[in-house]
């Protein structure tokens, strides 16, 4: 099949299926630091297609003076539809001839933390897990995928930022080899804005511009959010903040 008709076909899919966006980055200029960061698997795939669905934009916006369950459950809710996206995604590829992975969408809070385990794992003798497997990181990074793929930029609160809807989004991967069009990125439009850092209760949020050079704790301090939802799981049972994701003024109306 033509790419460019392969391309429509998956986007046509997603749709139908409930996705808001579906793009294609290209990753070939990227595969030394995909092999750093997420290992030789994923390194061998020249495209991935990108899937995004919108959050309603009052779920997020009640986020601001404190955690629903609203929230919480629509997380869930959106994921388990992302998943069936990719799935189908993938396997469309699959029947066209190409390799397809379809990456699972990340909601590690609600299954075994991963913090300590990297001490576990040194105490049982079972050393050498790829840290994807180990550490608070998915298995491939869908933000980056979808900065590639044009749905938005990576915002200073390290969420991918959508000019419709901020980052009231969620996302999927589908990782391929077919060789599909891709689209271009666009560009960083956070400026001189810092409310996702003003917003957080615990400054995890440093106010610094995304760079591909930096590492994500150049821009945010992952133990001092986590550490925050976990104080909210004590008293609220679930691990919800996104008071970062309330204050973005991109899409906020
Ligand atoms: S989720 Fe909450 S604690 Fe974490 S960075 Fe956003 S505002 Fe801060
Ligand atoms: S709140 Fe401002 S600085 Fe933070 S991600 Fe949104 S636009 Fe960028």
């Amino acid at each position: 099949m033509d790419p460019l008709q392969l391309k429509k076909d998956l986007q046509a899919r997603g749709a139908d299926l409930g996705a808001n966006l579906v793009g294609v980055a290209d990753l070939t200029r990227d595969q030394a630091w995909i092999q750093e960061y997420y290992g030789e698997f994923c390194a061998s795939f020249p495209r991935a297609v990108s899937v995004a669905i919108f959050f309603p934009k009052q779920i997020i916006q009640e986020q601001a003076d404190g955690p629903t369950r609203s929230y919480s459950y629509f997380y869930a809710a959106i994921n388990r539809q992302l998943d069936t996206i990719g799935f189908s995604l993938s396997n469309l590829l699959q029947q066209q001839g190409f390799r397809s992975y379809p990456v699972p969408t990340s909601d590690y809070r609600q299954t075994q933390p991963a913090t300590g385990l990297q001490d576990r794992i040194a105490r049982s003798g079972t050393a050498g897990l790829p840290k994807t497997e180990t550490e608070l990181m998915g298995m491939f990074s869908h933000r980056f995928a979808a900065s590639h793929a044009g749905l938005g930029w990576i915002g200073k609160s390290c969420h991918l930022i959508n000019p419709s809807v901020g980052p009231r989004l969620r996302l999927t991967t589908v990782l391929t080899d077919a060789p599909l069009p891709p689209d271009s990125p666009i560009a960083n439009r956070c400026g001189n804005c810092t409310r996702c850092a003003d917003a957080c209760p615990v400054h995890a949020i440093r106010g610094v511009n995304f760079s591909p050079a930096d590492p994500p704790e150049k821009r945010i301090d992952k133990v001092l959010c986590n550490r925050f939802l976990d104080e909210i799981a004590s008293v609220f049972g679930q691990h919800t903040c996104a008071k970062c994701l309330a204050a973005c003024p991109w899409g906020q109306k």
